[in-house]
Order: structure tokens, then C-alpha cells, then sequence
């Protein structure tokens, strides 16, 4: 079972699933070849697939070029289903940072045959998770500095500002499809600079006023 907690607060969620958004940043859409969609591409990690701060990622052996995607995750505080627009955001608890590790190659497989892909996103650890801050703490979402880090040399280095949809947008289109329970997780995009993490990497995602998220590769 998987939990994520809310230090300021004391609170411990069990986990139900993580809502993934793909596709969320103009430069990263461009970076990989791909086209700018038309509704969110959503796509969902089982709650095996996390681990918490400090944890090992394993890749698994049928994947040679695992990369990294840090993004903002958000944390459903009560049960939602086909919630507005205007309400999504009194749902949000907290904010942490997350990693969606993705193995690339077998992820390109998958897209070029249409087949899902789950196999390359929802693998044990490929869902590295920081604790969560009080969502009263972060004033606006939408304007936070987001870096990733391997052995101390930037990768990615961007702002929450260039996400292309934004929080209510994407809880309210997630809550259409899926019940949000309290305790699922949102991740919500990638910005530009993805690229391979290797074993024996140490990994660090960092949102300003957010949280930092530090991982190694087995
Ligand atoms: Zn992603």
C-alpha cells in the first residue's frame, strides 16, 4: 500500500492511483516529435509504482533508455466526480513534486503500433513521489520554478507557467472520466530537457515552494 503524507499538516493519504497528464509543455511536445492534442491525453501509474524520497529506481531489464519527466503533483484531498472547472481547485490538498519515469524505447514501440502505455510508464518505481505541502502554502501553482537534476548537472529547468492546460482544467476533464478519490495523485506534465537516467545516478526533482525529491538508480 502507498502513502503519501502532508508534513505541515500530519496527514497520511493512502494512494489510489496516479492520473498522469501527457503532452503538457509546448517544448517538451516538440522535443519528442509529437502533435499538440486536442483534449488531455491521460494516461494512469498503478499505486505500486511509487516511491517516496530517498527510494531506489529500478529499471527494469527489458528497458535500455529509462528517462526522466519531472512534474508537479498534485494531491486530491476528497472524493470528486464530474467536478467544474470552478470547484476543481477546492478538492486540491497539497502539492509535491514527482518524477514519471519512462522507458523511452519500449514507450516508442508501443506509440508507433497504437498499443497503450502502460507497460513503459506504470513499472515498480517508475513513480518517484515527495512529501506534499498544505495547498494553502502555494499561493499560484501555475508560477513555479521546476528543475530536475542528475548527479548536481541540470536537465530541466522551467516554470509550472508554461503548462498548457492548467489545474482546474485538468482535475475537472480527470474527474469526467475518474472518480478522484482523497489520496490520488495528479501529475501534471513534463517541461522540455527529458533525456536517460543511468544506475548509479542520482536523481533530484525541485519546485520552488513545492518540495524537493532526491532518488538513486540501482
Ligand atoms: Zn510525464
Amino acid at each position: 500500500m502507498a502513502t503519501v503524507r502532508i508534513p505541515a499538516t500530519g496527514q497520511e493519504f493512502r494512494v489510489g492511483k496516479v492520473v498522469c497528464l501527457a503532452r503538457n509543455y509546448v517544448d517538451h511536445i516538440k522535443e519528442l516529435g509529437n502533435a499538440v492534442p486536442d483534449a488531455p491525453v491521460l494516461f494512469i501509474k498503478p499505486a505500486t509504482s511509487i516511491i517516496g524520497n530517498g527510494g531506489q529506481v529500478v529499471i527494469p531489464a527489458t528497458s535500455s533508455d529509462c528517462h526522466h519527466e519531472v512534474e508537479l503533483a498534485v494531491l486530491i484531498g476528497r472524493t470528486v466526480k464530474d467536478v467544474t472547472p470552478e470547484e476543481a481547485m477546492a478538492c486540491v490538498a497539497g502539492y509535491g513534486v514527482g518524477i514519471d519515469l519512462t522507458l523511452r524505447d519500449l514507450q516508442g514501440v508501443l506509440k508507433a503500433k497504437g498499443l497503450p502505455w502502460e507497460a513503459a510508464k506504470g513499472f515498480d518505481t517508475a513513480c518517484p513521489l515527495s512529501d506534499f505541502v498544505p495547498a494553502a502554502e502555494v499561493a499560484d501553482p501555475h508560477n513555479l520554478p521546476i528543475r530536475f537534476t542528475i548527479d548536481g548537472v541540470v536537465k530541466q529547468d522551467a516554470t509550472t507557467a508554461l503548462m498548457m492546460r492548467r489545474l482546474p482544467e485538468i482535475i475537472s476533464y480527470a474527474s469526467r472520466l475518474f472518480t478522484l478519490e482523497a489520496g490520488d495523485v495528479i501529475l501534471t506534465g513534463t517541461p522540455a530537457g527529458v533525456g536517460p537516467v543511468k544506475s548509479g545516478e542520482t536523481l533530484v526533482g525541485e519546485i520552488d515552494g513545492v518540495g524537493r525529491l532526491e532518488v538513486s538508480v540501482a
